[in-house]
């Protein structure tokens, strides 16, 4: 494959620098497959990254279209002149003022830095809900599990847990599912009783900077409690 070929935008202080963006021949496949066409009148991600090479990339940062564009990358793994949408529309995102990110990732994002998970769960209510939930499913009328309980904080464990916060916060019992799978197969498995989020919403707010913070807290757990595997809930 050819060395990459950024556009050339260098007098421009926006960081959208789409690799060989300057080839698209426009055929369209990028929007065809995409989940996000249709969603936001007058944009999809070929004319997306059309006005990017036009010089309009502000038109596009200032649009929906980066945020209801999933990240799935469907579109980078289809184009058939390799263009990086995907990479394109994230660093799109990562270009609009913080205030100006729309829902509550970026509020999330910094409530993750400061208690460790999105949603702000402080630790005890946390560990109380887990001692709580376990009791709960061993107990269980209809599917008794002898003996469970949520391994906290557990050195060795084969794999550690990261959880969605929105689960303690509003779906306790979706956390059972995996449980009830650790259970059966007899998973020698734990959950942090620190910055125990899996949900990064760093990532998905383009804030580069904190997404690799929550990265290395998570792999830090991991190695304080030597753990071998990651499981991510998403
Ligand atoms: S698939 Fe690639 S070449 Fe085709 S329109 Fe989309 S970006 Fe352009
Ligand atoms: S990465 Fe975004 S633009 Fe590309 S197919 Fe997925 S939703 Fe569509």
């Amino acid at each position: 494959m050819e060395p990459a070929i950024e556009v050339n935008r260098k007098n421009r202080k926006i960081p959208v620098a789409p690799e060989m963006a300057d080839r698209c021949f426009t055929c369209g496949t990028c929007g065809g497959g995409c989940p996000a066409t249709g969603l936001v009148p007058g944009w999809d991600a070929r004319k997306a990254i059309r006005a990017i090479v036009f010089g309009l990339e502000q038109e596009v940062i200032d649009s929906k279209w980066p945020w209801v564009c999933t990240l799935c990358g469907r579109c980078q793994y289809q184009c058939p002149m390799g263009i990086q949408l995907m990479k394109t529309f994230r660093a799109c995102r990562t270009a609009r003022d913080r205030d100006k990110v729309p829902g509550p990732i970026h509020k999330g994002t910094m409530m993750n830095l400061e208690r460790g998970n999105n949603l702000g769960i402080p630790r005890d209510d946390f560990l109380f809900l887990l001692a709580d939930l376990g009791v709960e499913m061993e107990n269980d009328e209809e599917q008794p599990t002898p003996g469970f309980y949520v391994p906290v904080d557990k050195e060795g464990a084969n794999v550690i847990v990261t959880i969605n916060s929105k689960e303690p916060f509003g779906e306790p019992d979706d956390m059972k599912f995996w449980w009830r799978i650790f259970y059966a197969a007899k998973e020698d498995w734990t959950v942090s009783s620190v910055n125990w989020e899996g949900v990064n919403w760093g990532l998905f707010s383009g804030d580069d900077e904190s997404m690799k913070k929550q990265v290395a807290r998570v792999i830090e757990n991991a190695r304080r409690l030597k753990c071998k595997t990651i499981l991510y809930p998403e």
